[in-house]
């Protein structure tokens, strides 16, 4: 049987620039956001039987894909597997979940441990593959368990530990695991302190970060020692543009798509700081951002 007979809604050639925050981007041969869990396994066998590549995405907020687009599958968990459940001090986050609603459901309840989160624009699935963080904390200080897929699509439950949870940086990508779903361990706290800090995380935010601009967030990881926007600053490159991406002017370690950018802009602006970076200071600056397709 063919693909969209098995399952309807698989689209092809689907335009990734409406899936990835950034908004650069060419096409996905195949794309498919699984209603449920069981369409999702059915979905990964037979792309697994038919040796299909496939890569999973969140909500896609730490993302460059290529002009080139994606040979293979993409598998969006998103929206649709995205229940969220709580029990006393846990909260019980399917994949798809954002982080944002996690921590709406996290205040309603008094439940403090995830303020740092609220402003994170990614999923619970992402976040954890990327051990995500803000403000002294990140997903690895309230992860407790983890249900995950494992290569050979075998059903595990993490713990903490099992995770190998690094900066920025998980057992996800290094054992091909899919996150299905998390127990959060948070703590009873005062609502409105909760409210309150969140608050005080969101003004930061806004304050600091370019939000009206399609990004993909930090592009590089922390040089160890250092802080990548603020030696891209001191390299002179605030504002610098090419095409229609540019260094922000906001916090120079976002680069903002203007409008216009191709993911070439953006890539050749990241390997143009690099290199200036470099030159300037001796430091190698590593992208957070995933690179996905042909670049170069
Ligand atoms: C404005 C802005 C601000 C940001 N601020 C921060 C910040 O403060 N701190 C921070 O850490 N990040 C920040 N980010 C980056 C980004 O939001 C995080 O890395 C987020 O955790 C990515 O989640 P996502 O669902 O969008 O993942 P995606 O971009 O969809 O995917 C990221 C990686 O995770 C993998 N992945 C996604 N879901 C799963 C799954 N279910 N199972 C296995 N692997 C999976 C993907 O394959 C990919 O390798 C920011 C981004 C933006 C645009």
């Amino acid at each position: 049987m063919q693909l969209n007979e098995l399952f309807p809604n698989v689209k092809f050639d689907e335009p990734m620039k409406n899936h990835i925050s950034f908004k650069v981007g060419g096409k996905a041969d195949i794309f498919f956001e699984p209603d449920n869990v069981r369409d999702f396994i059915e979905f990964i066998r037979y792309v697994k039987e038919n040796n299909i590549p496939y890569i999973i995405m969140g909500n896609g907020t730490n993302m460059l894909v290529s002009d080139d687009g994606i040979r293979g599958a993409v598998i969006k968990l998103g929206d649709k597997i995205s229940s969220i459940e709580v029990i006393d001090d846990f909260i019980i986050a399917q994949c798809g979940a954002k982080l944002s609603e996690v921590a709406k459901i996290a205040a309603e309840n008094s439940l403090t441990g995830f303020e740092f989160a609220s402003g994170i624009p990614g999923s619970v699935g992402g976040a954890i593959a990327m051990n995500a963080g803000a403000y002294g904390k990140e997903m690895k200080d309230v992860v407790e368990e983890v249900e995950v897929l494992d290569s050979n699509l075998e059903y595990k439950v993490l713990k903490n530990k099992e995770m190998e949870f690094g900066y920025r940086k998980s057992a996800v990508e290094k054992h091909n695991y899919i996150i299905l779903s998390a127990k959060i361990k948070l703590m009873k706290g005062n609502k409105s302190d909760i409210k309150a800090l969140m608050q005080e995380y969101d003004e930061r935010r806004r304050s600091k970060q370019p939000l009206d601009l399609p990004s993909a967030g930090s592009v590089f990881k922390r040089p160890e020692g250092y802080y990548a926007g603020k030696l891209i600053e001191e390299a002179g490159l605030r504002g610098k543009t090419i095409g229609g991406a540019q260094v922000s002017e906001k916090h120079c370690g976002f680069i903002v798509n203007k409008g216009n950018a191709t993911a070439a802009d953006v890539y050749d602006l990241i390997k143009y700081i690099q290199k200036t970076v470099y030159e300037r200071f001796g430091v190698e600056l590593e992208t957070e951002v995933k690179l996905i397709g042909k670049f170069e």
